[in-house]
């Protein structure tokens, strides 16, 4: 689905990763679950691209919603995938802290729930090689992707800005639709380690100049991330 010119987003409201299509090729942010190869393939088709065309993708951190098909893509295709060092073992591993689910519905659980069967997420592929980023990094991609260091979701979680997409990826920094409650509307995302660093953590993106904030779950946010973060404060 396009968003904007240059920039396309893959899976839906429930589950979503992008893709950035410029002349000298396409960077990806984040992998979805393993289901969404298909989704991928669509819309490279659609865009006359092939899996040649993608020279990277970049990780928003390393949980398994996010990472779905990128060690396939990695291991089929030679893509290279990026994620913040915080957030290395994680995409490598899984492993991760437990942390409390919190408020949920059921409906919206149990979508979610039935999308992620549907989308192979029960049965992660973790990443078998990464490319550590950090804080500040402009990587050398399509849209020369420039890392901001988001901690609090995961420690190694990452706001991702590309001037040519006129865009900021979030990943679950926060969210536009809480995936328990169904509640939409910028507001802090559930499955977070640590909700109080997460809340400092959207200073780090309030100077951004941007027109689109794109989380990972949730409705693309037409507006400044600057209002983004403010919407999330007052949620
Ligand atoms: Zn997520």
């Amino acid at each position: 689905m396009q968003i904007a010119p240059n920039l396309y987003r893959l899976g839906n409201d429930l589950v979503a990763s992008y893709l950035i299509d410029t002349p000298e090729g396409i960077t990806l942010i984040d992998a979805g679950m393993p289901g969404h190869w298909k989704d991928l393939h669509r819309e490279l088709k659609s865009l006359g691209r092939a899996p040649a065309d993608i020279r990277g993708l970049i990780l928003t951190h390393g949980d398994s919603d996010h990472i779905g098909f990128a060690e396939r893509l990695r291991r089929e295709h030679g893509v290279p995938v990026f994620v913040h060092s915080a957030d290395a073992e994680r995409a490598r591993t899984g492993e991760k802290p437990d942390t409390p689910m919190g408020p949920k519905k059921l409906r919206p659980l149990l979508g979610f729930f039935a999308y992620g069967i549907r989308k192979k997420a029960l049965r992660p592929i973790f990443v078998s090689e990464v490319i550590e980023v950090a804080d500040g990094d402009v990587l050398d991609l399509p849209g020369s992707p420039r890392v901001i260091g988001m901690p609090g979701h995961s420690p190694g979680s990452i706001a991702v800005h590309v001037p040519v997409a006129d865009a900021v990826f979030i990943g679950d920094a926060f969210t536009t639709r809480h995936v328990l409650t169904g509640r939409e509307g910028a507001q802090p995302a559930p499955f977070t380690d640590d909700a109080a660093e997460a809340m400092a953590s959207l200073d780090r993106i309030a100077n951004v100049d941007a027109s689109w904030v794109l989380p990972g779950h949730g409705a693309p946010f037409f507006g400044t991330p600057a209002e983004a973060a403010a919407a999330v404060r007052a949620a």
